[in-house]
């Protein structure tokens, strides 16, 4: 195997089944959660974690699962990555929390001169940290009205933005996002996606573009619009890869209507579509990037980076939060983007591409409920629907879902529909761990026909 695994080596890296999935241990912890978690905090899969490294969990009976999850595309970098673990260490003992607001440390400047480096565009950035992708697009939104002086905001259908009430406005999904917390944030215009899966062949992205366009001039006006918020490869609506050119239009618009172009790769960044940012495939510069998820190795981090003079048109102490940019997190970080650089984790996600596509293809060669292959790098998805249609199977998908968990292997569905599978691997899989997790994927369409 002439892989690069990074994280958690120690770990046996093979499926290993001892028990029921889940079994005898794991359904006494989860009596115990029944008890003392609110219902509200759901579970995809009620297995109990005690370890997890390279590509693979051990749970609380000893099975040794295959992830294909990376905890939402958190784990980039393997869970427990040795220079995740060791900065954590060291700066864990030196200090836990000053509040960067009050007395600053090198880790939060290190990680946005970081960030200034990795982004996509060579123009001066500046950054400011927070905890949690919703917060970090709820900043992004702050920064972009006083910087413009604009209230409007834009988001596309299947959008996910978070959980906050600014971004559950921001969030197209009622449910189980929405359902029942209103009323929401004001000012949130929704306007089309370019979905080319479920829309006319061929289309082209600039024409996506032009209808997105068409219905912001004409119900909101570029001269209210602060920003266009996107996420360049939807995440929780499905991963869905725009047309070619849809984003371009799109930021060329802003750029001449004086409309903010915000990216939100909090789920497509760092590495995961086989470039630093998903972006970055069409040469698409923001002028504000949100990021979280994979940023920092497992701990809660998340930015907002943009142009300077865009990032310093708030007043002092506009931005901010007691714990956001906290030194541990910080020092995850560094050491997550440390073996992203040191392993070219971006190629890494490319090599994973590779090998789910030929995987995929030939399950979907079988199985023509598979409508639509799709993704980037290591974020790739299928989409089921009733065969030669578009009507989504999302029964389907669970039945898939819940054999693949049977089995021991960590998949996630998406989807307006739930009928999407993503695979979002930790790129420290190796590749015969990878091809052992499609052979279960595979079993699974052939189980449930
Ligand atoms: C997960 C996600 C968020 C929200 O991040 P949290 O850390 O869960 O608040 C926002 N945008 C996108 C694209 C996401 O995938």
């Amino acid at each position: 195997m002439s892989t690069t695994v990074t994280g958690g080596t120690s770990l046996t890296q093979q499926r290993n089944l001892v028990t029921e999935i889940p079994g005898p241990r794991s359904h006494e912890k989860l009596a115990r959660k029944k008890q003392y978690v609110a219902d509200g905090v759901g579970t995809t899969l009620p297995v109990f974690v005690e370890a997890a490294g390279g590509g693979v969990m051990i749970d609380a009976d000893g099975n040794t699962l295959i992830d294909l999850g990376s905890g939402i595309a958190v784990t980039t970098v393997g869970n427990a990555a040795a220079s995740v673990v060791s900065r954590v260490q060291d700066q864990v003992a030196a200090f836990t929390h000053t509040c960067f607001m009050i007395t600053p440390y090198d880790g939060y400047v290190d990680v946005a001169v970081a960030l200034a480096e990795l982004t996509p565009g060579d123009h001066a950035k500046k950054s400011a940290l927070f905890n949690s992708g919703a917060e970090a697009v709820e900043n992004a939104v702050k920064i972009a009205r006083v910087a413009t002086g604009k209230d409007a905001v834009a988001v596309f259908d299947h959008a996910y933005h978070g959980r906050t009430n600014l971004t559950m406005a921001m969030t197209a999904k009622n449910m189980p996002y929405k359902n029942g917390f209103g009323p929401f944030a004001g000012e949130v215009y929704r306007v089309p996606m370019s979905y080319p899966f479920r829309e006319t062949a061929g289309i082209k992205g600039e024409d996506a573009a032009r209808r997105a366009i068409e219905q912001l001039d004409k119900q909101v006006g570029a001269m209210n619009l602060a920003c266009l918020v996107i996420e360049p490869i939807l995440g929780e609506g499905g991963f869905v890869v725009p047309a070619d050119g849809f984003l371009p239009a799109l930021a060329a618009w802003c750029r001449d209507n004086e409309v903010l172009f915000v990216a939100d790769e909090i789920q497509s960044g760092f590495c995961r579509t086989g470039d630093w940012f998903a972006c970055d495939h069409e040469g698409v510069v923001p002028d504000l990037i949100t990021t979280a998820k994979g940023i920092a190795g497992g701990l809660p981090l998340a930015a907002v980076t943009g142009r300077a003079e865009l990032m310093d048109a708030v007043h002092a102490g506009g931005l901010g939060g007691t714990y956001g940019g906290n030194p541990v997190a910080c020092a995850a970080a560094l050491g997550a983007i440390e073996e992203m650089r040191a392993h070219d984790l971006p190629a890494r996600a490319r090599a994973i591409e590779a090998i789910i596509r030929r995987r995929l293809e030939a399950i979907a060669a079988d199985h023509p409920v598979i409508g639509d292959i799709r993704g980037r790098g290591a974020m790739m998805a299928i989409e089921l629907v009733t065969p030669g249609t578009l009507d989504p199977d999302a029964a389907r998908a669970g039945a898939v879902a819940a054999y693949c968990h049977s089995q021991g292997v960590v998949v996630l569905t998406c989807g307006t529909w739930g009928n999407v599978f993503r695979f979002l691997p930790p790129l420290s899989i190796g590749d015969d761990l990878l091809e052992e997790a499609f052979d279960v994927v595979a079993e699974a369409f052939v189980a449930t026909a």
